[in-house]
């Protein structure tokens, strides 16, 4: 008499093709669905590290952990940053320097990255500033660089990045990022003559302290990022 698992052909083969079916479906999450119901999303009164703020707040924290799931996305922003033929991407810390690590790896070009610091003279707006590591800022000098972000919405991180690597004789040609949020970047990016690359965009309300809706409404703020 027989107790093991009696075990039909097709059926494993369908059993087999469905999961198949669902790891694929798992592996372009990032591609098909927006970056918006990738993460958590909540809804209140925002202030940003940028000092400005917003209504709305995205737990880039959660991104990356399962990296497998992110690398397509990273492997598509690639695509669209090869043309800039960088020799480094940079990241500023601490979520968008996983995905430019990532798409620095699709590119086979050089990493690096930036960490964050407050200003000493850290006004309301803008008051945190970014630097690369002593060791790794020969990497960029006289070299082309590409910023690259997870998304970019006033874009501290962008701007305090931009400004070490100037500072360091980069020659930044393009801001790459998985998901622009407003327009902030662009008006940044034009009056810099960089290039912004983005595989996703989104309108986003974004205030300084002074016009927000909401802190004349008296709602709690809470302070993100
Ligand atoms: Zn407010």
């Amino acid at each position: 008499m027989e107790y093991g698992l009696r075990v039909n052909s097709g059926e494993v083969a369908r059993v087999a093709a469905a999961v198949l079916t669902r790891a694929r479906r798992a592996v372009r999450l990032m591609t098909d669905m927006t970056l918006l119901s990738a993460v958590p999303v909540r809804r209140g009164h925002f202030r940003m590290e940028s000092g400005y703020h917003t209504d709305l707040w995205m737990h880039l924290e959660t991104l990356c952990r399962h990296p497998a799931l992110v690398q397509p996305a990273a492997r598509a922003l690639a695509d669209k940053l090869r043309p800039y033929r960088v020799d480094a991407v940079c990241g500023p810390l601490t979520e968008g320097a996983f995905v430019a690590l990532m798409v620095a790896g699709e590119l086979g070009c050089d990493f690096t990255y930036a960490e964050r610091f407050p200003k000493p003279d850290g006004g309301a707006i803008f008051p945190v500033q970014y630097a690369l590591p002593k060791a790794l800022r020969p990497l960029v000098a006289h070299r082309r660089v590409a910023i690259v972000n997870d998304v970019v919405s006033a874009g501290s991180a962008v701007r305090g990045a931009f400004a070490d690597l100037n500072a360091h004789g980069a020659q930044v040609v393009a801001i790459g990022c998985l998901m622009v949020l407003g327009d902030a970047i662009d008006t940044f990016a034009a009056n810099q003559r960089v290039a912004v690359e983005s595989l996703e965009r989104s309108a986003f309300h974004i205030w300084s302290p002074a016009d927000c809706p909401l802190c004349r409404s008296s709602h709690p703020c809470e302070s993100v990022g």
